[in-house]
């Protein structure tokens, strides 16, 4: 009995000891098929039952004064992780900035030109076939990326021996949960993106900043917003190829020009939460395991040593 109390004694002074050692700040799991955290011997391993990669194309912008400026970021990355825990796919992010320029009037905001971050993620990709990766789903969290985006993936279609896809794309007509219908204008770090962070990094969202917002767009796009709302089509393509645009276009359309707060919403954001972010992101997950699966029996993989050309 002695000896066990003073045994466990020194098993706890050791615990203590290695964790008084290690950086106190260090909260990260393991986490399976994700490429910063994996050793080259596990990627080995992975590339003998999967030649998938899914790259996320992230930002680094404002997201309003409740939410951090890794969302995007954040959101893709969490996203592409769960997607790797369901089905056998590596996860490698490559970037952290993308192409935010109508937000740069909010402090923090870091934008890249188009070509700068199509170079980065088409190069980044070359690597990657090179040790044997040969099918690519670009997964864009962020609506400035989405040319960029498909680009990525038509170089790679068009100059590469890989095969590549535009995941939210692809994933579209299997999602099976019905987009709540909308009455109020809500984007750009509304209701919807808050309720998204709740559920995937909610410790980074402070919900005491969020509130209502209002937007001041220019009259002629505050006269189709209700045509916008409702989803009609035209009202929307003429909307957003307007919207969001950089304030040197004196198109009077960057963020801070239409809202004080970084918000694009008419919604109070604590409107925001959890639950609506874990049925969306549950929902996007399964549909995308189910394209991956899909893509794995259509065409199956060939051996490591035909894909190297051995
Ligand atoms: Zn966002």
């Amino acid at each position: 009995m002695h000896a066990a109390r003073i045994g466990l004694a020194i098993s706890a002074f050791t615990a203590c000891f290695i964790q008084a050692q290690t950086n106190p700040l260090w909260h990260e799991q393991k986490i399976k098929n994700y490429l910063p955290h994996m050793t080259w011997p596990e990627v080995q391993d992975l590339l003998s039952r999967t030649d998938m990669v899914i790259i996320p194309v992230a930002s680094i912008e404002e997201h309003g004064p409740q939410l951090p400026i890794g969302t995007d970021y954040l959101a893709g990355q969490e996203r592409a992780k769960l997607i790797a825990q369901k089905t056998d796919v590596l996860v490698a992010p490559i970037l952290l900035p993308g192409i935010s320029p109508y937000h740069m009037e909010f402090p923090g905001t870091i934008t890249l030109s188009h070509d700068t971050v199509q170079r980065v993620y088409f190069e980044a990709a070359q690597s990657l076939i090179r040790h044997g990766f040969r099918r690519f789903l670009i997964l864009n969290s962020h609506g400035g990326n989405q040319v960029v985006s498909r680009y990525v993936a038509d170089r790679i279609n068009q100059e590469t021996p890989a095969v590549a896809v535009e995941l939210n794309e692809a994933v579209a007509p299997l999602l099976t949960r019905a987009r709540p219908r909308q009455t109020q204008f809500d984007r750009h770090a509304g209701v919807g993106e808050t309720s998204s962070g709740l559920y995937l990094f909610p410790n980074l969202v402070d919900m005491t900043k969020a509130g209502k917002n209002d937007l001041t767009l220019p009259d002629h796009l505050n006269k189709i917003l209700p045509q916008v709302v409702e989803g009609d089509p035209t009202a929307t393509e003429i909307f957003l190829a307007e919207g969001l645009k950089p304030k040197e276009t004196r198109k009077h359309t960057s963020t801070r020009e239409m809202t004080k707060t970084g918000v694009w919403s008419e919604r109070d954001t604590r409107e925001a939460s959890a639950d609506r972010g874990r049925d969306e992101t549950e929902s996007f997950v399964a549909a995308a395991v189910r394209f991956i699966e899909r893509w794995k029996l259509l065409k199956p993989l060939e051996p490591l040593a035909t894909r190297l050309g051995q």
